[in-house]
């Protein structure tokens, strides 16, 4: 296992490497890795021989009221999280954890990326300019990691949308796999901002996820002719259930991130709440039959 700390460690690393031998797999994460972070990282071990994972929590896609100061940090026990999973001899794994004034140089100035329309998204418009910081980012560690293969949660859906058109409309040389959410038994989906809540939050989050189990299972019995308002009536008035739980808001999008009020083909219903200071997201594949 590499730890690599600076950016130009990381080019020289990638440098070294011989293609077609080599095939780099790259999971960017903000670290604090938990399992859902490890399904990423084992769909890579499968498909490629070198395997980078990023750590890096980037200061450009959090608003000036958000988590970035407390966002939960732990390089040491990220590393022995990666160690312990990996259950190959043959990878190569490599943790790629730049300083932040590595990745952007101290200037007010820096070049942003804008996937066009990503601010008009439900989730655009919640987090003012969260996406462009996103874009930004993937870009410089696209182009230092140069990867053959990036891995992408669902569970973050419109950023999954974002990254597919931002490697199509800037025609990075890099397949995009979107992988599956990872739940805790209860159906939370595993977050690293989890640890933020209480007991008592902990307890009431899962209702996000039984709202849209119960929304998708209504979606399915009306074939699928269901407006996104008596979509979003039904998601709230569960939610509703847990008195301590506040909605942000449900959206529902087709799958190129379009907001629709009929799906006439597969879409994503987007839910995201509020346990005290903690805003959790979570979202359910409609599928249209
Ligand atoms: P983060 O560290 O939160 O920026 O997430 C890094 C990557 O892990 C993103 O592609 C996320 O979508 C993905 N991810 C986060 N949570 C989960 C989860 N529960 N299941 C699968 N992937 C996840």
């Amino acid at each position: 296992m590499k730890v690599l700390r600076t950016v130009k460690e990381m080019v020289e690393f990638r440098k070294s490497l011989k293609s077609p031998i080599a095939k780099v797999g790259f999971v960017p994460t903000m670290g604090s890795l938990h399992n859902g972070h490890i399904t990423l990282i084992d769909q890579a071990r499968k498909n490629c021989n070198v395997i980078v994972t990023s750590i890096f929590v980037n200061k450009t896609q959090f608003g000036p009221n958000e988590d970035f100061n407390s966002y939960p940090r732990d390089l040491d026990g990220d590393v022995k999280k990666i160690l312990n999973s990996n259950k190959y001899n043959d990878r190569v794994e490599v943790v790629f954890a730049p300083e932040s004034e590595d990745v952007y140089p101290p200037s007010s100035k820096i070049t942003r990326v804008n996937v066009e329309g990503m601010d008009d998204t439900y989730e655009g418009r919640a987090r003012p300019g969260h996406f462009s910081g996103v874009a930004t980012v993937l870009s410089k560690l696209f182009n230092i990691v140069q990867p053959d293969i990036s891995y992408f949660g669902q569970k973050d859906a419109i950023q999954s949308i974002l990254v597919k058109r931002l490697v199509k409309e800037l025609n990075f040389p890099i397949d995009i796999v979107i992988v599956p959410t990872e739940r805790e038994k209860d159906g939370l989906a595993m977050s690293s901002r989890n640890v933020y809540l209480t007991p008592e939050q902990r307890n009431a989050a899962p209702i996000l996820y039984k709202a849209l189990k119960e929304c998708e299972r209504v979606f399915n019995n009306s074939n699928g002719n269901i407006s996104s308002e008596e979509l979003f009536k039904l998601g709230k008035s569960i939610i509703e259930q847990e008195t301590i739980v506040k909605i942000d808001y449900f959206s529902l999008v087709d799958m190129n991130g379009t907001e629709t009020q009929y799906l006439e083909r597969d879409g994503i219903l987007s839910g995201v709440i509020k346990c005290g200071n903690t805003r959790l997201l979570d979202n359910m594949i409609l599928k249209k039959k």
